[in-house]
Formats: structure tokens, sequence, C-alpha cells
């Protein structure tokens, strides 16, 4: 192996670039070149792929987005513009490609895989739904940002005695709402993998406020429905008035912490390894803390699971 290629697609995530600069020096330190693609998939097809060197890499570490920037691409989705981009790789004479990313951009490895291009998807994106790892890169910054936002609302719901509803983001998945919800205390949090009983819900809010209790922070997955249309519900339900704060894109930015550098620095390097050890198709990701590497054509039938036993925990705390 000579010369790798790596690229950062979909929705960025917070240690993206941590990633990239552990490829880059991980790879240089065995003597592997690294071409840096820009824009996802659209710049592979469109050849948007520059060098890397030591010094790109610096000062990025502590920087959130992504510094090789990302895009979504329709035509990669199609077995001709795949074709374009292992033509371009081809042409710079780059023999595997690291992708960084979410479920999406691992499909496009896989495609690139299954074609005889030899990839390994490295989980990045704030959501923490991909399977075959306990974390993503990025999840725990998002987290923070989301647990940030709650302690500040629930000062102003405690001041003005008010219930409130945070929608989160996490696409398909509730990993973002439950562990916010859990580490902030919200008294009733809401993800896609599990039904909510509207029923249930009203009497917690009610026995809460017999108890003098004031104010409520309700955190709304946006995979369940939006924090607005969730209010006209427990409106028509309980009459209550809320509030909702819908928190959006802040939930992508940011410094990434400790945690995420750290794991994008150990599974960022890990993809190298597994390059310099002949293995392509291949997913890296953290279990028990421990780092391992899945077929990524396998992985990707394989459904996301939130951990249940968290979501009945942030229950029973929530009496
Ligand atoms: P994420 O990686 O965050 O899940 P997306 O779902 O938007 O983000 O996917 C990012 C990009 O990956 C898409 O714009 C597209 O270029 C590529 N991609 C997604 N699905 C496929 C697919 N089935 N085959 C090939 N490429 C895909």
């Amino acid at each position: 192996m000579k010369r790798i290629g790596i690229l950062t697609s979909g929705g960025d995530a917070p240690g993206m670039n941590a990633a990239i600069r552990a490829v880059v020096r991980k790879a240089i330190y065995h003597g592997i070149e690294v071409y840096g693609i820009y824009n996802g998939y659209n710049g592979l097809i469109n050849g948007k792929i520059e060098k890397l060197e030591v010094g790109s890499v610096g000062d990025i570490i502590h920087r959130g987005g992504t510094m090789l920037h990302s895009a979504r691409c329709e035509e990669f989705k199609t077995r001709e513009g795949q074709q374009k981009g292992i033509e371009q790789l081809k042409k710079h004479q780059i023999e595997a490609l690291v992708v960084i990313g979410g479920d999406g951009s691992y499909q496009g490895a896989k495609a690139l895989t299954m074609q005889g291009f030899p990839c390994v998807g490295v989980p990045g994106t704030i959501d923490n739904d991909i399977p075959g790892t306990d974390f993503t890169i990025g999840f725990d910054t998002a987290l923070n940002t989301v647990l940030d936002a709650i302690d500040k609302i629930r000062d102003t719901a405690s001041s003005h005695e008010r219930t409130f509803i945070i929608e989160v983001m996490g696409r398909d998945a509730g990993d973002i709402a439950l562990w916010s919800g859990l580490a902030g205390g919200a008294e009733t949090i809401l993800i896609p993998e599990e039904n909510y009983d509207m029923n249930e819900i009203a009497d917690r809010l009610r026995s809460g406020n017999d108890r003098g209790k004031k104010h409520s922070i309700i955190i709304v997955a946006e995979g369940v429905k939006s924090g607005n249309e969730f209010a006209k519900e427990l409106k028509e339900a309980t009459n209550y008035d809320t509030r909702v704060s819908v928190l959006g894109h802040i939930q992508r930015g940011g410094s990434p912490t400790a945690s995420d550098r750290v794991l994008a620095s150990r599974l960022g390097a890990k993809a190298v390894e597994l390059l310099i050890e002949g293995k392509g198709g291949r997913a890296v990701g953290i279990q028990n803390n421990q780092l391992v590497d899945y077929d990524i054509v396998e992985i990707l039938g394989t459904p996301h699971k939130v951990n249940i036993d968290m979501y009945q925990l942030s229950k029973e705390l929530s009496i």
C-alpha cells in the first residue's frame, strides 16, 4: 500500500477533523501517501483531490466541521457515478479509500468495495446510529451541546414554572434524546424506537404538579415528530401550555469533546492499520472500549439498537 485517499461525506460531525488528522499522520508515519478528496463523493467524481502532508492537518484537532468539506451527491448512488469515482482514484494511483461518515456514506463505501475498490468506513455522525459500534464520532459533543441547552432551558423553565419541549436531532435514532434526557434529568423522553402513551405522559405531568413540581422538561427526538406537533397534542390532551425549543444545527457544530477527539484518533488510526494489513471492505468501531472491525456489507443490513434498559431507567428516575 503506497497511496490512500480520504473523504468525509454526509452530515458533518465534530471530531471528523481529528479523524482526518489521525488517518493522515498514521499513514505518513508508515510511509504511505495520503490524498484528500474534497466535498465527499461529489469531489471524488469531479477529481477535487489534493495531496495532504503532515502540516496539512495541523491545528485542526480542536475544530468542529470537516476541513475536507462534505456534500450530498445523488450521482454517486448510480453505477455510472461510482465508475467515474473509481476512474479518478485510479488516475491518482490511489489504492484504497477511507470514508468518514454516516449510514449513507457507508453505502457509498460498500458500493465501491463491491466493485473491487477497497474502502474502510469510519463512523462519523452525531446520531450514533451506525450498527457495530457503541459510539460514533461526534455523538459525545452533540450530547454535551444538547445538555448545555437543557440546563439553560431548565433555569428559565423553573423561574417561570413552565413545561418546555425540546426537539433534538438524531434522524431515526433516539440516542441523542435518550442520553441527553437522562443526563439532563428530563421528565419525559420520546424516542422513535418506543411508542409513547399520551395518557401516561399526562399522568406524569399531573402527579408532578400535585407534588408541587411546577416545571418539566420533555425531550422529543426528531424521528418521533416535531416538538411543535407534540406540543399541540399535549395541549389537546391536558390543556397545558408549553414552550417549544428546536435546537437544530447547533447540535452539529462546536469544538469536539476530549472523548470525541480520542475516539476519532483511535478509529482513524485503526482504519489505516487495516489497510496496511491489506483488509478492505471493513468498517471500524468501538465496543466495550476495544477497537473492532467488521464487514461493511454485512453491517449495513443490521439495524441500530437503542439502549432500552437506559430508556426504562430514565422513566424510573423521573417519577
Ligand atoms: P450520512 O452519511 O450522514 O448518512 P447521507 O445519507 O446524505 O449522509 O449520505 C451521504 C452520501 O453518501 C450521499 O449524498 C451519496 O453520495 C452517498 N450515498 C448514500 N447512499 C448511497 C448508496 N445507496 N449508494 C451509493 N452512495 C450512496
